[in-house]
């Protein structure tokens, strides 16, 4: 059921719309001049809807955050209720949104595993890990930081600083050469990265399961550990890491984040759980550490599904450990935004829908039928080499259909999207399957992201399976110069 009626579409002057966006918004990922204006009038549950009356599937939960689907009505209820009580509270006063928020978070989701001590809210991913960044420096007055390769922390300073996707660190990228413009001082000065686990196409030039030491250890958290050594432990506060790289869109292997977490305890150094978008049910956990038995946190970043993305929020968690430092100390800084009470409203309702609905439960369950669903396409498809995936967030790793196992875009991650596009496969797909009612939000050129809501049901799996089959034919017929063909 569409959200719209015909008198809210009509009562919208369209055009007036389409030249006040053309002219007044600073729009990303594209010139001034190759900017196409395209406008949703309405979103409901799976759905959005076009100003020209299209509905499209929304296949990635907008970015990977609408958990409980466009405008859950417990969720705007509880934004409706808090509206009326409150305008404004800054974080020097309690409301009981913000207690309640905090409580679900520390005591119901996260108490049985025994580590998180307390919650501070921010308004957005990146901000989190901007604040979980400034906690680690502060408690071990250390200068360096480890990110990885094809991570992704966010937009603002520091967070794009741990960007280790080249193409998407806040750069410039002309449009008729190869001219790029790089923010100067990014990546910040103490950021280091160390080798991805994609093991697809390992970056140090590994193969799983060979790579591993001893039949045991990682290859690249031999690497990991090379760089702490090198740098010098007592230098590094915190490793950053996403338990599943969601940008970067790739899974590691399982035994990779218990060896990350047994590593930086060895080390002293504290790891950040950047669980922006893996956190909240969405891989089939409440979060995505949970899938490694024995691993916490010291600090965790939250945002996008902690409040499904129906307002701007995001949050750090700090362990009980980091707490007994920080509780000593007056904490010199506030955020205007921080716990805003209609924000807080909403995120208690989303929690405690994805506790009633067993939410984290439903996506293990409509990610098992997802995965059959993407494996199908494995097997049958000569453009999917392999799909992996987590609850309801998967990759979709294409190739050339010729057999020869090449990409598309042999830049892959590495690429920088200046002058002419190189072929993306990925772009080329959500096109595809936006002409067949299917929504995709794409990252890398080669692998595809599926993530729907953790409510959507089968029959929408298949309406975006079967657009994405349609989508795949078409990308066999594409005729691209591969690299071998010189
Ligand atoms: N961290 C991760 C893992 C993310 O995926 C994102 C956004 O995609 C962010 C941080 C930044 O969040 P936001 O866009 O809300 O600032």
């Amino acid at each position: 059921m569409s959200g719209v009626s015909d008198a809210d579409r009509h009562a919208v002057d369209w055009d007036q719309i389409r030249a006040w966006d053309e002219e007044y918004y600073a729009h990303v990922f594209v010139t001034a001049d190759e900017y196409e204006h395209r406008a949703i009038v309405g979103t409901d549950g799976d759905f959005i809807e076009l100003s020209d009356g299209t509905r499209l599937l929304d296949f990635t939960s907008g970015l990977l955050c609408t958990n409980a689907g466009h405008r859950n009505e417990r969720i705007r209820n509880a934004i409706v209720e808090a509206l009326d009580r409150y305008g404004f509270v800054w974080e020097g006063w309690a409301t009981d949104y913000r207690a309640r928020a905090a409580k679900l978070i520390i005591d119901d989701l996260l108490g049985p595993d025994d580590w998180a001590g307390r919650v501070r809210f921010t308004s957005s991913g990146s901000e989190a890990v901007e604040l979980a960044l400034l906690v680690a420096k502060l408690v071990t007055d250390r200068p360096n930081v480890i990110s990885r390769d094809f991570a992704y922390h966010g937009w603002t300073h520091g967070a794009l600083s741990l960007m280790g996707l080249p193409g998407s660190r806040g750069i410039l990228a002309a449009a008729d050469s190869r001219e790029i413009r790089r923010p100067a001082g990014v990546p910040m000065q103490g950021v280091h990265f160390a080798p991805a686990p994609y093991c697809f196409s390992c970056p140090i030039g590994h193969t799983y399961p060979a790579c591993k030491r001893g039949a045991d250890t990682l290859a690249c958290i031999d690497s990991l550990e090379h760089l702490i050594r090198t740098l010098g432990p007592d230098s590094i506060a915190a490793v950053v890491a996403e338990p599943i790289f969601g940008v970067g869109m790739f899974h590691p292997p399982a035994e990779y984040l218990t060896q990350l977490r047994e590593l930086t305890r060895e080390y002293g150094i504290l790891w950040i759980d950047d669980e922006v978008m893996t956190g909240f049910g969405r891989t089939g956990k409440a979060f995505a550490y949970q899938h490694s038995a024995g691993v916490t946190p010291d600090l965790m970043a939250l945002g996008k599904g902690m409040v499904s993305a129906a307002l701007p929020a995001g949050g750090v968690v700090m362990s009980r450990a980091v707490c007994e430092v920080m509780d000593r100390y007056r904490w010199e800084t506030v955020s205007t935004f921080a716990g805003h009470p209609v924000v807080m409203a909403a995120v208690a309702a989303n929690i405690e829908w994805m506790i009633e609905e067993r939410i984290p439960e439903r996506a293990t369950e409509l990610g098992r039928y997802l995965g059959s669903r993407l494996q199908e396409l494995a097997d049958s498809h000569p453009c999917v080499a392999e799909v992996a995936g987590a609850g309801l967030l998967w990759a979709v790793e294409l190739v050339r259909p010729d057999g020869s196992g090449e990409r598309f875009a042999p830049d892959d991650r590495h690429g920088l999207p200046s002058g002419d596009h190189s072929f993306s496969p990925s772009f080329f797909l959500a096109g595809e399957c936006e002409k067949r009612g299917v929504a995709l939000a794409t990252a890398p050129p080669n692998t595809l992201r599926v993530g729907p809501p953790l409510n959507t049901t089968e029959a929408h799996i298949d309406l975006g399976i079967e657009a994405l089959r349609g989508a795949l034919d078409e990308l066999a017929r594409v005729d691209t110069p591969s690299r071998s063909a010189g």
